[in-house]
């Protein structure tokens, strides 16, 4: 099953076999003031114009919002609101779902319970999302972001944590920049949403915090503040800087235990320009961080290391240009591996949309507890096993 076909490491694709694309399948049959019903195919961008419109937005939306709403449900949906929030996810009402066996199910947390929970998450391996029954809540006008600059990794994740314990804030994240003179910057990103004539007291906010940190702080309207990484990318497929580019990205979920030796281990290792990405794609050629409290997300499938904390660790690699270095891809590939193995050794999972290959073996390792429910899912609803992905077989042959 395709959506937008963003993820950057065929898992929207299949061998020898068939693609469903389900970019044409994108009606939004209504949208009230406490929820919405959509198409898979429909990009959250269509749904956050009609759904501000009405002064309504979904409560959690990724970085970029050209992404399907069954794309993102099938994967997890994290940004910097997750948090407090949890995944998209965990703001799911309902679905269709077309099962492996043609059958269109309607599921939630209350019917048919076992689909609902093995297709939230998880990449089109047991039915199709057709249609999202999906939370609306009130829009706020504005955003304020405001951003920490650290030289030092210690203060910076320290600051984090409490900001995450605190939950104060609408939004905490990490941007880290892997600097050419070889030092390493880390921003905090600290974000409010809030609707005039109301202003947040963000100085109250930060109270015991940044002491260390240089600050700035950028007001936007909340659809403009949304849809930023979405004008960088509009640009960036006129000028060719984005299709044309491979994007060996590296998503890990790290355990909060081990986030600083890890980090303080991994960070000086990677180059800036090969690792990294260039310049111009700004944040869609960073490293960030989101720390994720783990009593928020409660989909199975979105396996996450134990403990109270978690990071989501995200190597947003981009080449420099149209790879002319065959190479290259596997070289980041082979890179993405070599990080895992090293966080795995502290107990990290991967997130789905990582440029990783896994073994049969070592996915079944990652289901943990969810293996047993999932297979009989899987026997139920899709008995002939015609629901694959690339990197991502049904588990039969294990
Ligand atoms: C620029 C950019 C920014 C991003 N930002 C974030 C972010 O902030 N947070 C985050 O969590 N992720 C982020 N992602 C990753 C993104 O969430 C995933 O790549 C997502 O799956 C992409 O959606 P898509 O519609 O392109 O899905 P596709 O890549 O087409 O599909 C993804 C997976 O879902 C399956 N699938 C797709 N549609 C359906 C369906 N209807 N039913 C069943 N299975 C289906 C596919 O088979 C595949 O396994 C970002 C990606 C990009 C390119």
């Amino acid at each position: 099953v395709r959506g937008q076909g963003h993820t950057t490491f065929g898992q929207a694709q299949v061998e020898g076999g068939l693609v469903i694309d389900m970019s044409s399948l994108n009606q939004i049959h209504t949208v009230t003031d406490k929820c919405a019903v959509v198409d898979a195919g429909v990009t959250w961008r269509r749904l956050l114009t009609l759904a501000t419109a009405r002064g309504r937005t979904p409560p959690v939306l990724t970085g970029f919002q050209g992404l399907s709403v069954g794309g993102t449900l099938s994967v997890g949906g994290i940004s910097g609101v997750s948090y407090k929030r949890g995944a998209q996810i965990d703001h799911t009402l309902g679905l269709d779902v077309v099962t492996g066996e043609g059958s269109l199910v309607t599921c939630s947390a209350e019917h048919h319970r076992d689909l609902f929970a093995a297709v939230l998450g998880g990449g089109g391996r047991v039915g199709i999302i057709a249609r999202a029954h999906l939370p609306l809540v009130p829009a706020p006008s504005h955003a304020r972001h405001t951003l920490l600059s650290y030289s030092a990794l210690g203060p910076f994740l320290r600051d984090m944590r409490e900001l995450v314990y605190r939950a104060s804030f609408d939004g905490v994240s990490g941007t880290i920049g892997l600097n050419a003179d070889g030092s390493i910057s880390y921003g905090l990103n600290a974000l409010t949403f809030y609707s005039r004539p109301d202003t947040p007291e963000t100085p109250k906010l930060f109270e015991r915090v940044g002491a260390s940190a240089w600050r700035a702080t950028t007001e936007f309207e909340y659809v403009e503040y949304c849809l930023l990484v979405d004008r960088l990318i509009d640009q960036l497929q006129v000028t060719g800087g984005w299709n044309d580019r491979v994007h060996p990205w590296l998503d890990l979920f790290l355990p909060d235990a081990y986030v600083e030796r890890y980090l303080g281990d991994v960070l000086p290792t990677l180059d800036p320009c090969k690792d990294v990405g260039p310049p111009q794609l700004g944040p869609l050629a960073q490293i960030h961080l989101f720390p994720l409290l783990t009593e928020n997300l409660r989909r199975p499938w979105l396996r996450v290391p134990p403990g109270k904390l978690v990071f989501l660790f995200d190597i947003l690699t981009s080449s420099h240009g149209p790879v002319s270095d065959p190479t290259y891809a596997s070289q980041m590939v082979e890179r993405n591996r070599r990080l895992f193995e090293k966080a795995r050794e502290f107990g990290a999972t991967p997130y789905s949309i990582t440029a990783i290959p896994f073994s049969t073996a070592e996915r079944i390792e990652q289901m943990g507890s969810f293996r047993e429910d999932f297979e009989a899912c899987k026997a139920h609803y899709d008995p002939f096993g015609i629901l694959r992905g690339l990197h991502q077989g049904d588990l039969s042959d294990a």
